[in-house]
């Protein structure tokens, strides 16, 4: 081997590192390109590295042949290695050239060194690619949150995440697709769909799945329009023999990441498109909800309340009113429903502005017992006080119903008070999942076994009220009051008809009625004239403050005039 050779091997030698320690654009055509100079120079013919994940797929022929170079005069072996990674993959080198070439020592020993170093980068290169197989990508092989964020972070760093739009989006009614046309199926048609979104991105972004039938995406902004378009609703072919499709559609958060956005942590991104998702799954109308000052402003609201809360109800901020209700025939008080307020800073926040975004987590379980623990108070004052004591009736959120110990806490509460069970009603509103319905059913039978009145609250608001109250027997049903006719409706209108026989349908099932929301006497009349005897609603009283409800009850009743 004579100097220039020798010195030329050192430059191709430190180019091939070279090549191969470059992490981020790593080219393979670079590292082919110097190995085949590096071939070249010592006349070798032809080069091949092989991979087998382990011993027993390199017998079967199984793995990876790669033909670096060659140049078609390969005769001989003249180099032949086999080594065994740590997690037992297989890596083969072997050199060949022509017969009349042949290696020196010195050139065989550097030819060696090239072969074991490249030897080591193919067991890395593969370990690295497991690893990133493994490590972002769901075990359904979809891209994974990580990989998501893992680009965002990237696009951080490189100063383009304003370039980018992020988008998450939850696929409308899929368990019911999976119910029409099967799990398998719906596999295939959640792939496809996915696919869709896949083919616009190319390589400006990623779509990943975060879980169940739940997505993100981030892409350039100019996609925004195309990739809307396919989360609008599509047909998805998912039997491509009997050409079957599917209409899938989703409800989409979107993020639409600004200039000034900076070094705000890249997690906000993802609160950011999450909580336009949860509005636009909860729209009636569009499904597409872009997160701007308005939802800023909403969920900053929704943070400062969930973050207010805990305290509040420690400070006594929540205070039980009391709505009457009325036997609208006496005019007698013969219940009433306890409704919470928030006092704070002397305003009174009334249910809607709180009630919902507690909701969201267990806490409103604490809410509703705190307020059945007050109304027991109550309830135990007015009937020391009173000889006769009124029922109470208390909402519970179906959050409850995840607790399976609700009942004994129920009970606890009413008992510790000593108020006799009949004086308690629970007031709770339909569900619309399958689950849910069960535990449903097992509440209202323990709480009837237990001798507490149950009722169906806002009675029609649902889907499922009839089979609602075929499927468990309830004690009251309140019907909602966008079942009771306005005044300046015929009498012959849908909602009058509804209204009377719903009326007449829950009585014939033994099924106490009782109308919400009523305002005025015409609504009185129509309740008369349909035998629903007792009414609760504005025309008699608001939710009044307890000192004011207990002074109704020393009077006992309403004036009536009909
Ligand atoms: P809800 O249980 O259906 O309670 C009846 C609601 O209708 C009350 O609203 C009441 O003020 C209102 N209302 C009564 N009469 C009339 C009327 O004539 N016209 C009109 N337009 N409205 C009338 P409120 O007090 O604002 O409560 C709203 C909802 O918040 C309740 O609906 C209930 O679902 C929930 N809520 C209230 N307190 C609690 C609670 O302690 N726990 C839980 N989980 N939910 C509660
Ligand atoms: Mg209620
Ligand atoms: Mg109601």
């Amino acid at each position: 081997m004579d100097d220039a050779k020798r010195e030329q091997y050192y430059v191709l030698f430190e180019k091939m590192v070279d090549n191969m320690v470059v992490v981020k654009d790593f080219s393979r055509e670079d590292l082919v390109k110097t190995l085949s100079e590096i071939c070249e120079l010592f006349h070798i013919a032809k080069g091949v590295t092989e991979f087998y994940r382990s011993a027993g797929r390199e017998k079967l022929g199984d793995g990876e042949v790669m033909v670096d170079y060659d140049n078609g005069r390969a005769e001989k072996v003249v180099l032949s290695k086999r080594v065994e990674s740590m997690s037992g993959a297989i890596i083969k080198g072997t050199l060949y050239m022509a017969n009349d070439d042949f290696l020196d020592n010195e050139e065989l020993q550097k030819v060696d060194v090239m072969l074991r170093a490249l030897m080591a980068f193919i067991s890395r290169n593969r370990l690295s690619k497991a690893i990133v197989q493994v490590g972002f990508n769901d075990e359904m092989g979809y891209p994974n949150f990580r990989a998501f964020m893992r680009f965002l972070e990237r696009a951080q760093d490189d100063g383009e995440i304003s370039e980018y739009t992020a988008i998450r989006f939850n696929l409308k009614q899929f368990s019911v697709v999976n119910q029409d046309i099967g799990r398998d199926n719906a596999d295939v048609a959640m792939r496809r769909y996915f696919h869709l979104v896949e083919t616009v991105i190319e390589d400006d972004g990623i779509a990943c799945r975060i879980g169940g039938d739940n997505f993100a995406a981030v892409f350039k902004k100019d996609l925004l329009g195309s990739i809307l378009e396919i989360l609008r609703g599509v047909p998805v072919v998912y039997d491509k023999e009997h050409r079957r499709r599917i209409y899938i559609s989703a409800s989409v958060g979107v993020y639409e990441i600004p200039g000034d956005f900076g070094d705000t942590h890249i997690r906000e991104v993802m609160d950011r498109v999450s909580s336009a998702e949860a509005v636009a799954k909860r729209a009636d109308t569009g499904y597409v909800i872009f997160y701007d000052a308005e939802l800023r402003k909403q969920r900053d609201n929704m943070m400062r309340i969930r973050r207010m809360f805990p305290r509040a109800l420690g400070n006594g901020e929540f205070v039980v009113y009391y709505q009457p209700k009325v036997n609208i025939r006496t005019g007698q008080i013969v219940g009433t429903e306890a409704l919470c307020r928030w006092v704070r800073d002397g305003r009174v926040i009334p249910p809607m502005e709180f009630i919902p975004i507690i909701e969201q987590t267990t806490e409103i379980c604490d809410l509703d017992f705190y307020v059945l623990d007050r109304a027991c108070k109550d309830l135990r004052a007015w009937l020391d006080t009173h000889e006769t004591g009124v029922r109470a009736s208390v909402n519970l959120s179906r959050k409850h119903l995840l607790d399976t110990d609700l009942l004994e806490h129920i009970l606890q509460i009413i008992d510790r008070n000593q108020v006799p069970h009949e004086y308690i009603e629970i007031e709770l509103t339909e569900t619309t999942t399958d689950v849910r319905f069960k535990d449903l059913r097992r509440v209202a039978q323990g709480l009837q076994q237990a001798g507490i009145r149950t009722s169906v609250d806002d009675f029609g608001m649902g889907y499922s009220s009839l089979n609602l109250i075929r499927e468990i027997d309830w004690d009251v049903l309140k019907i909602d009051r966008s079942f009771l006719p306005k005044d300046e409706e015929a009498a012959g209108s849908i909602t009058s008809i509804m209204f009377r026989h719903v009326v007449s349908m829950a009585q014939a099932m033994g099924l106490e009625c009782i109308a919400e929301g009523v305002e005025t006497e015409n609504q009185i009349k129509c309740l008369l004239d349909n035998n629903c005897e007792i009414a609760q609603g504005f025309y008699f009283d608001k939710p009044l403050p307890k000192e004011e409800f207990e002074a109704k009850l020393e009077e006992g009743k309403y004036e009536i005039n009909w």
